[in-house]
């Protein structure tokens, strides 16, 4: 047993006392959400996913091949190298679930699993079902490709989440055996290397926030450091990039290879800064955001653009349909996005979070919360060209009716159950003024502030699908303090009153309304963002969505499915009239309730080519056929009614 620091109660990621954090993360229980549309989709994950989790689990051989490292059973190890990760974050998800509200079901799934990594440990703290299945093959010998500190990462931060959400030692015991395993064979004065997949960086810098054990942090630092020494074998048509081992971290300026350790890095170099203020990291990673942002970002939230190396292509290379757009990714980008949320305090990155949070991310798991997709088209012509993986589909002719339950490589169904079950965790910071809101849902909040005084809120509103936000103060001290509401980066006119009255001249800093003042009991703020939809267009430079346009209300991105239009399998007939207005429909019935955007547009008549793909210009202007209505629902819900052709981005009315 180590004196672990007792700090539970936190979330994921805790920077209350990071030196260099500019915003405090809240406690775990500190936000209590009320129902509305994340408490459904919670209870989803929370009913169906978990336990469905474990079934999967179960059926894939993960559990098995923890028992074949322990001894207790004979057999073959099965699935990819790296599958005890997915545990580990399903394991995550659970510790979040019971710390909210125990459950004697999810209780029994988490011990068994518990016990079956205790079981596994070597006694020296290595643990890695594949390597001990081995015989002959001995730990470490390839960090490339091994994914061993990839899974140490995972156990790390599911051992974390049962101290924090639970007061559970059980593994956090595994983890700080197994992690002091790792400081006896690598460091500066001890063998050299870092994994071939990040995340074990984040997960010790999260490790010593638990424990206060120092050696944790400068273990994180020094795996950081040993990125860009152009060695790592890469992937296929990828060299050293595809593990971002191409650059110094300190000298990076572009995203560059796999998308999803590209990302996970890039959160391990911010929580590095987080604690040692090192500038350079910080510049580092602005430099990455700012090419992401600018050049390498899909509207949905979504990155990596190529299937090839699962990667990110080059600036403005965004295709709609070959596109990547893992779900982890976008998780990815959420963490990061947090982290440097946390380092600046500046808007722009929750605008990032929300971003793939309502689309990207939100499109992965099916309504019933027991089919994921990997990764995530903007477009599909015909359900049999749906790629669902790396992996090819099963046959020629296969047609996927919906997403697939569960996937050989299986990262992202225990990566979205893990974030859905932590997510009240995101909606608040505070600091040294006062409190910040940066995600909204209706809540119960409070808050201890800097003073000692105790503020606590009530948060209402029917976001995403209304912009309407009121904050109720249900206790505050004596002092005045700063409330601080994020103006999302979709919202072009806001209204606020505090108790009725209109306030004109609005305080913004770094992407937020502040209002500072003694708040009384019952004071009421409002903050009408003002959600309409809206036509968006897209830099002519990505040239895959030149000329076309696509919808948006607040956060959530909009998309055509074929089965709602008035001539099915004609996608690619259609074009969207953008002097026409858009009508917004709320639909309780149609999948779990949307609300639905109508559109004018057209369908071309293709036949007019003659089934020539090429013509000279002269002749090519197609007649047009029919006008009609054009009917989107969000993005995140396409595909739960059969897959079947979709797109999102829709070309503008040509004449
Ligand atoms: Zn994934």
């Amino acid at each position: 047993m180590f004196p672990y620091d007792m700090n539970t109660g936190f979330g994921p990621v805790n920077t209350s006392r990071s030196p260099h954090a500019c915003l405090k993360t809240s406690e775990f229980r500190n936000v209590l959400l009320n129902e509305g549309f994340w408490t459904k989709k919670i209870t989803i994950n929370r009913k169906a996913s978990l336990q469905f989790g474990f079934e999967m689990l179960k059926k894939s051989g993960n559990f098995d091949n923890l028992r074949i490292a322990a001894g207790s059973f004979k057999g073959k190890y099965r699935g990819y190298v790296f599958i005890d990760s997915d545990i580990y974050k399903w394991l995550e998800a659970l510790a979040w679930e019971i710390g909210r509200e125990p459950d004697e079901d999810l209780s029994s799934m988490a011990d068994q699993a518990i016990a079956l990594v205790a079981a596994a440990q070597r006694f020296d703290g290595y643990i890695n079902s594949y390597v001990q299945s081995r015989e002959f093959f001995e730990p470490w010998t390839d960090l490339d490709n091994g994914h061993e500190l990839y899974c140490a990462g995972h156990l790390f931060q599911a051992a974390v989440a049962f101290k924090r959400a639970l007061d559970d030692d059980r593994l956090l015991d595994i983890a700080c055996k197994f992690a002091d395993h790792i400081c006896s064979v690598f460091g500066p004065d001890k063998r050299h290397g870092a994994c071939g997949h990040p995340i074990v960086e984040m997960a010790l810098v999260e490790l010593f926030r638990a424990t206060n054990e120092s050696r944790y942090l400068e273990l994180a630092e020094f795996f950081v450091d040993q990125r860009g020494q152009n060695e790592m074998k890469g992937h296929r048509s990828y060299g050293p990039e595809y593990h971002q081992d191409h650059v110094q971290v300190r000298k990076v300026v572009e995203a560059a290879g796999h998308s999803v350790r590209q990302l996970y890095f890039a959160s391990g170099v911010t929580d590095l800064f987080l604690e040692t203020g090192e500038q350079a990291l910080l510049d580092s990673m602005l430099r990455l955001s700012k090419d992401i942002v600018e050049t390498k970002l899909y509207i949905t939230g979504g990155m990596g653009a190529r299937f090839d190396g699962e990667a990110f292509g080059d600036p403005y290379e965004l295709p709609t349909d070959q596109c990547y757009c893992e779900t982890c990714a976008a998780i990815a980008s959420f963490m990061w996005n947090w982290r440097m949320l946390l380092a600046s305090g500046e808007g722009r990155f929750a605008d990032q979070m929300e971003r793939a949070l309502y689309n990207n991310i939100l499109a992965s798991p099916a309504l019933d919360g027991r089919h994921y997709f990997y990764i995530n088209p903007l477009m599909l012509r015909e359900a049999r060209h749906l790629r669902l993986s790396t992996d090819l589909p099963p046959s020629e002719v296969f047609v996927p009716d919906q997403r697939p339950e569960w996937h050989d490589c299986a990262c992202c169904p225990p990566n979205v159950m893990r974030l859905f079950s932590s997510f009240s965790y995101y909606l608040i910071t505070h600091d040294s003024k006062g409190i910040q809101i940066h995600h909204f849902a209706p809540a119960d909040i409070e808050c201890d502030l800097a003073n000692g005084q105790r503020v606590k809120l009530n948060l209402m509103t029917e976001y995403p699908w209304q912009g309407r936000i009121q904050l109720r103060v249900m206790e505050s001290g004596n002092s005045s303090w700063a409330l601080s509401i994020r103006i999302p980066e979709w919202s072009q006119n806001q209204i606020l009153s505090i108790n009725g009255e209109i306030v004109k001249d609005m305080r913004h800093e770094k992407g937020y309304i502040v209002l500072e003042r003694e708040w009384q009991v019952d004071d009421v703020i409002e903050l009408d963002l003002q959600m309409d939809a809206v036509f968006v267009a897209s830099n002519p430079r990505i040239d895959a969505t030149r000329g076309c346009l696509a919808i948006q209300r607040g956060p959530i991105v909009y998309c055509l499915e074929d089965r709602d239009q008035e001539k099915r399998g004609q996608l690619l007939d259609v074009e969207i009239d953008n002097n026409q207005p858009l009508m917004t429909n709320w639909k309780d019935n149609l999948l779990d309730g949307v609300m639905v955007v109508e559109a004018s547009g057209q369908f071309i008549d293709s036949d007019s080519w003659h089934g020539h793909l090429y013509q000279p210009v002269s002749s090519s202007l197609p007649a047009v056929a029919q006008s009609t209505r054009l009917v989107a629902i969000p993005y995140y819900a396409w595909g739960n009614r059969k897959i079947g052709g979709m797109r999102v981005w829709i070309p503008k009315k040509s004449r």
